[in-house]
């Protein structure tokens, strides 16, 4: 694979070139691949080498190459990609309400990550165990330990930790990660 490759020269007599933004090579492979047709291929594109498991690996027959990126199903599932590019930078995708919420539930994951981080960083700064005797913090017998006790804490300060806390009580950690 050599960096010229990635460039398609057009036949216009004045060396054009235009970067192949779909082509991507996998160093691990040691092959290349047709990015848009591997996300947007259709039962009934052609199949190829660059679409394969393996990859493109046949150096020697780079024309092969041309044969793709002329390919009417190569032209289609390019078109797709762009479409879709453009609607997601314009937000005008179909799925807009859906993205919406992901984004939110993005946003609120990355607060809840940023205060519990911070919890643990005080804790760790002051030499002090996460651990208590009962982590089950619905309990209000024994020692629920220093990290859920403060957690407990920033709760009656902070609307998002606080419903935060009340949705995992009582769940196990796998339990929270599979949002059961
Ligand atoms: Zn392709």
């Amino acid at each position: 694979m050599t960096q010229s490759w990635f460039y398609k020269r057009l036949g216009n007599g004045l060396g054009t070139k235009i970067l192949r933004t779909w082509l991507v090579y996998s160093p691990t492979k040691g092959a290349a691949y047709c990015f848009c047709c591997l996300l947007f291929a259709r039962a009934d594109g052609h199949n190829s080498a660059l679409t394969s498991s393996q990859g493109f690996t046949k150096w020697k027959n780079i024309e092969r190459m041309d044969a793709h990126e002329n390919a009417p199903s190569h032209r289609a599932c390019f078109a797709d990609w762009k479409e879709l590019e453009r609607n997601l930078r314009t937000n005008s995708a179909i799925d807009i309400e859906v993205q919406s919420v992901y984004a939110t539930e993005k946003q609120k994951w990355r607060y809840v990550l940023s205060r519990i981080s911070h919890c643990i960083k005080f804790l760790a700064t002051q030499n002090l165990p996460l651990r208590g005797h009962r982590e089950n913090q619905c309990e209000d017998v024994g020692n629920i330990g220093n990290f859920l006790g403060l957690m407990k804490l920033v709760a009656n300060f902070d609307p998002i930790i606080k419903d935060h806390m009340t949705r995992v009580s009582g769940k196990s950690g796998l339990d929270v990660l599979s949002g059961v």
